[in-house]
């Protein structure tokens, strides 16, 4: 396809040749032959809405076909005017439509009637459910127990508005999935660059490095996805390190399958290659690593040519032979991958997330490990290079900024746990039966702790006992397996049935994608006027954002706690916020470019966003790291021994467009503008040193001196630290067409993926006496569970895996029956039991096609069985497991579970008593460094340590 064929025909941020997509000034009124009419030529007329897909963190575009005549959605495809997905969409984009359509969706809100767990519900009303919650909410705020208020939420799906409201209302009970899912990644990259995220060029990487599964299921995994092959097709060399042969590795030009855990010692020797044979970027290394604070601080003296000296004595442990012993990977594999990698120069693209980073004790240093060859390469903020995440993301500004909240809760930000990337949230179980705290309102939303989390178990006792949990309250579009513990269940849109703002970091550009209810976007096109989503949503569902307006109103229907004014109008005050509203002053306000772009269409800001779904702020970002600080940001500076420089004058006003270095500021209250580089004052990092940070002083200062430099040490799964016959489970990989609880609604999807068999090599198999199908126990530290196992070649032999994408479960026929199996729970003291009772099976119901229902499986629900593993660093569980594998025994049956939470309190414990406290360790008596990020951050003086 020729340039000028492309721009002719689609002109819009997809940039590509989209022969398939309508052309966007006929979205009004779009004109399509029905299917199933045919062979009469009966034509349909259609509504295109955009809005983004809820179903993974990537929010790609979609496009609703709304009918004209019937006023039903038809179908959802790809938005080609979104930037990141640029008109695509995996599999979970489209079967948003199963999700609109399910028949066993909860449409009203529900209020518990029997005891907790026991399934019997009444329906309530959306104001009884708000004003009992508000009058709860505000006692807690008015009897100084603010600390009893937790939000917990899996999928935020939106930049920050819940946080916002937390802060509304004063309380530091912000609680996330994050230590679950990706800290150990986080905490690897944000030690380097202060920001936690990764954002790689692949399409116009010359070699590309992945530790995850990206091109089936890893971060941001189709507009990530897309531009991998992209940079393939441009001639990229992919490697990919995965113990298991995901689709991912099959289209690697190297594949790497190490022992689960090496993967560091692997990096570190591809790392000692370039060093050794100076094949890295001297002047780049020489700019922007913090080495003379690592030469400082080993006494030494502060010449570069030093440091190179002491570099190589460093990492010359990390030879090929030593990484293949400790990967089981041939050592001329690892040095062919060490020249491929040197030969990238400043295009060398790489991501971890998740996988190995949250799998084992210390998975954060090999985020850290890759991308020190980034940093090596000086493939940092190039083109085909890795980006710091917020350079390619924009966050507008919001309507009202509520103050930084005037406490610090120590049941999310335990002390044990002071450089941890994100709240100990899958340790709130074992803190409440610790005596710590309890909770007076208990939220989740887009979460399910029972299910998701490690040691579902302790949660069940933690919500069924009224002392530890007052109110449990489950935001949430479709059952599952928490919310039959709730007290409420409130009903919430799927993605297109609420607003959400948001923008991830895909490539090297800043945009601004709008989630919208497309029913509502539609009317309003056609001149109705839409207050309230519940207006066209199915039943009585609701959308988040204005449910917590709501609450926040009714909690200060007086103003009178200073809550009220953060959900008011502005255009008519005394009123309630509306959304509408909210979205047009940030619109209209905050984001650079986009209110002329709408005016040359003759739109509001507001009504181009609902028209076009995504908005393109800038492209090319490049190096903001190396841009002159503005004179006008320089008043009064001084300037440290390191070369850091500090000023008095404010942090500049307007959009957020590049977040500026944040950390801590001189002892003369002036904040750090930048860094001294050869006589300029550059922008730098948002590190401490204003640089790449090589050398942690964070680290060092805060009891982990020995980690102070990247490195490699054996993990919780090392060889020498199983015992006789035990094996290494990984239980983290996802299935390209499930994601944790929000895809099992969606019945295009339960037919292709619904089972999790055990993968395991054919002469380990052989070893055991089992063959494909046949069941085997799983025994982990704490219980057990049966699995058929999948015979294969596509994993490393003597490891063995199985997706945790599977195993929902329900205790009654009722709720979710496309991928829920009915089972039965069995509770003796701390001993528990689950038997599958029923699985899957036909049903009548207003969807034909539930009829049509033709799998039984629906897998086994591993995650019960393994116990929190906390890193003592990031506070990442560690979800690689030490078990061990044999055929099962007469009377096991598929999905059986079985768990002793004694023993995950005995493991707990082990895992505490790693930690290095803040209490013992600080070493300027606050709970954690200022430095780090942290979601809703509390105000500074509640960092103090009491
Ligand atoms: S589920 Fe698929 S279509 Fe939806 S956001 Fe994720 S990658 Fe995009």
């Amino acid at each position: 396809m020729h340039k000028t064929e492309q721009e002719t025909f689609y002109p819009g941020p997809s940039r590509s040749h989209l022969a398939a997509f309508p052309p966007k000034e006929r979205w009004d009124n779009w004109t399509e032959l029905d299917s199933k009419a045919w062979p009469q030529r009966k034509e349909r007329h259609y509504s295109l809405v955009p809005t983004t897909c809820f179903n993974c963190e990537s929010a790609c575009g979609l496009l609703a076909y709304v009918d004209k005549v019937t006023g039903a959605i038809q179908k959802f495809e790809g938005n080609p005017e979104h930037p990141g997905s640029r008109g695509r969409n995996c599999a979970k984009g489209p079967a948003t439509l199963n999700q609109v359509t399910d028949p066993d969706r909860i449409l009203y809100p529900l209020k518990r009637a029997g005891k907790r767990g026991e399934g019997k519900w009444e329906r309530t009303t959306w104001d009884e459910a708000l004003d009992t919650l508000a009058t709860r909410i505000r006692n807690a705020i008015l009897e100084n127990r603010r600390h009893e208020i937790m939000y917990h939420v899996g999928r935020p799906g939106e930049d920050g508005f819940t946080e916002r409201i937390l802060a509304a209302w004063g309380i530091d009970g912000h609680n996330s999935h994050t230590n679950i899912c990706s800290s150990g990644s986080r905490e690897g990259y944000q030690l380097w660059m202060g920001l936690d995220r990764p954002s790689p060029d692949h399409a116009n990487a010359k070699v590309i490095l992945l530790i995850s599964a990206h091109l089936e299921s890893g971060h941001y995994f189709n507009p990530h996805a897309q531009r991998v092959i992209e940079g393939k097709a441009n001639g990229a060399k992919l490697i990919v390190f995965d113990t298991r042969l995901s689709n991912t590795a099959t289209h690697a030009d190297y594949w790497v399958s190490p022992y689960p855990g090496s993967e560091a010692a692997i990096l570190l020797a591809i790392a000692n290659y370039l060093i050794q044979n100076d094949l890295y970027d001297r002047e780049f290394v020489e700019q922007w690593w913090n080495w003379k604070e690592f030469l400082a601080a080993e006494g030494a003296a502060t010449d570069f040519t030093d440091f190179e000296t002491r570099l190589k004595q460093i990492y010359k442990e990390y030879t090929f032979e030593f990484a293949a012993a400790e990967a089981g990977v041939d050592a001329k594999v690892i040095e062919e991958i060490a020249k491929v990698v040197a030969s990238a120069g400043s295009r060398f693209s790489s991501h971890n997330w998740r996988s190995v980073a949250s799998g084992v004790s210390g998975g954060w240093t090999v985020a850290r490990c890759l991308f020190m060859l980034n940093a090596l390469l000086g493939a940092v903020a190039t083109e085909g290079g890795v980006y710091p995440n917020a350079w390619n993301k924009f966050v507008p500004r919001p309507i009202y900024t509520p103050p930084h909240p005037a406490m610090w809760n120590e049941t999310t930000w335990p002390r044990e746990y002071p450089l941890s990337m994100n709240e100990m949230s899958f340790l709130l179980p074992h803190l409440l039966k610790d005596g710590r705290a309890k909770l007076d309102v208990y939220f989740t939303r887009v979460y399910n702790p029972v299910w998701t989390n490690p040691d579902g178990f302790s949660w069940i006792e933690m919500l069924t006992d009224p002392d530890l949990v007052g109110c449990y309250v489950a935001l949430t579009p479709t059952w599952n397996e928490t919310a039959y513990y709730a007290d409420y269940v409130l009903p919430m849109g799927v993605g297109s049935e609420r607003h959400d703002l948001h923008s991830y970091e895909t490539h090297d550009s800043q945009w601004l994608g709008f989630r919208q209810p497309v029913m509502k976007a539609a009317r309003q096109r056609n001149g109705e006027t839409i207050d309230d989503t519940r207006e066209v949503n199915p039943g009585e569902v609701w959308e988040e954002n204005e449910f917590w307006l709501e609450l926040t109103w009714r909690i200060d229907k007086d103003g009178t706690l200073g809550i009220r004014q953060y959900a008011e109008s502005k255009k008519n005050p005394g009123t309630r916020l509306g959304i509408d509203e909210y979205y047009e002053w940030i619109f209209d306000n905050s984001v650079p470019g986009l209110p002329e772009r709408a005016a040359a269409e003759n739109l509001t800001p507001l009504e181009f966003m609902r028209r076009y779904g995504a908005f393109e702020v800038k492209q090319k970002i490049g190096k903001i790291y190396d841009e002159a600080v503005a004179p006008e940001e320089l008043d009064d500076v001084h300037e440290d021994p390191l070369g850091r420089v500090f000023t008095r004058a404010p942090k500049p006003a307007g959009p957020n467009i590049v977040p500026l270095p944040s950390p801590d500021g001189d002892e003369d209250g002036r904040r750090l503008a930048g860094i001294n580089i050869n006589g300029q004052i550059k922008r730098g990092f948002p590190t401490p040193s204003g640089k790449l940070e090589f050398y942690s002083s964070t680290l060092s200062r805060w009891g982990w001196p020995e980690l102070s430099i990247p490195a490699y040490f054996k993990s919780h799964v090392h060889k020498d630290n199983l015992e006789e016959g035990q094996t290494i489970l990984i239980s983290t990989f996802r299935l390209a067409v499930q994601i944790h609880t929000r895809s099992a609604n969606a019945k295009w999807l339960d037919e292709i993926a619904h089972t999790n068999p055990l993968w395991i090599y054919p002469t380990h198999a052989a070893k055991l006496g089992v063959r494909t199908g046949d069941l085997v126990r799983v025994e982990t530290e704490i219980g057990y569970y049966v699995v058929p196992a999948w015979v294969t070649e596509g994993i490393k032999p003597g490891i063995v895996a199985c997706s945790h994408h599977m195993g929902r479960w329900k205790l009654t026929d009722e709720g979710q029956r496309q991928l829920m199996a009915t089972v039965k729970l069995d509770h003796n003291g701390n001993e528990w039991k689950l038997k599958r009772q029923k699985g899957i099976e036909p049903y009548q119901s207003q969807d034909p096609d539930t009829l049509r229902i033709w799998w039984k499986d629906a897998g086994v629900h591993q995650n019960m069985t393994f116990p929190v593993h906390p890193d003592p660093i990031s506070g990442m569980h560690c979800w690689h497991q030490a078990v061990r594998v044999r055929a099962a025994e007469p009377g096991d049956e598929p999905g059986d579970i079985f768990v002793d939470t004694a023993k995950s309190r005995e493991v707990y414990k082990k895992w505490l008593a790693m930690t290095r406290p803040a209490d013992q360790f600080s070493p300027d008596g606050t709970r954690r460094p200022y430095w780090m990020l942290r979601p809703l951050k509390p105000a500074r003086e509640f960092y103090k340590l009491p």
